[in-house]
């Protein structure tokens, strides 16, 4: 089972991966942490990425295709893998369908868990003042950037998905166990039509 996760930060996808991991041994791939990982090791490749990073820019599609396509054929994603940042752009998608359909392993899911921003940003700024401190990551400010990226960025790959009958919208600001209900019962419905 291949799927992608998509939805804007603060939808629950690190959460929901997680426990797709656990309970169906699906391997979560993050784009984000990967190139996070090379710019730690300081790679050639880390050392290409960062500035590129730090400017909150997308790397190159070929960069990230090829290191999705290299990770797939790994052993921990026998059982299927999560993508999760990737793809996000229309070519990032066309490339994806491409090198899954050479390598035999199709997509069999799309799916995004959808918010509702402003309800988003109250549940940080609420959480801020309580804890008293402001953890950069919670901070409302970089918060509306990030949302502010992805739909810029990411959003416009949705109706490519739509296109193709594969986009399933779940709500992410319902409860986890209802999210996760939700998305094993199309998890479900996409292995019995594969
Ligand atoms: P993320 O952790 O998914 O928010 O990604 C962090 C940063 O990594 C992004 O702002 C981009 O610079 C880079 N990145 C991650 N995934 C991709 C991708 N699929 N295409 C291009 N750049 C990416």
């Amino acid at each position: 089972m291949n799927i992608i996760l998509m939805g804007p930060p603060g939808a629950g996808k690190g959460t929901q991966a997680k426990i797709l991991e656990e309970t169906r041994g699906l391997k979560q791939l993050s784009t984000g942490d990967m190139l996070r990982a090379e710019i730690s090791a300081q790679s050639p490749l880390g050392v290409r990425v960062k500035a590129i990073m730090d400017a909150g820019e997308l790397v190159s599609d070929e960069i990230v295709i090829e290191m999705i396509s290299n990770r797939v054929e790994q052993a921990d994603c026998a059982k299927g893998f999560i993508l999760d940042g990737f793809p996000r752009t229309v070519a990032q998608a066309e490339a994806l369908d491409k090198m899954l359909c050479d390598k035999d392993k199709c997509l069999n899911a799309v799916i995004q868990l959808s918010v509702d921003e402003a309800a988003l940003l109250a549940r940080i700024e609420k959480r801020a003042a309580e804890s008293g401190t402001v953890r950069a990551d919670d901070n409302a400010e970089t918060l509306k950037k990030r949302l502010e990226a992805y739909r810029a960025q990411t959003a416009p790959i949705l109706p490519y998905y739509e296109g193709k009958g594969m986009l399933q919208t779940v709500d992410g600001m319902a409860d986890i166990d209802v999210v996760t209900g939700q998305i094993a019962a199309i998890l479900d419905k996409a292995a019995q039509a594969a």
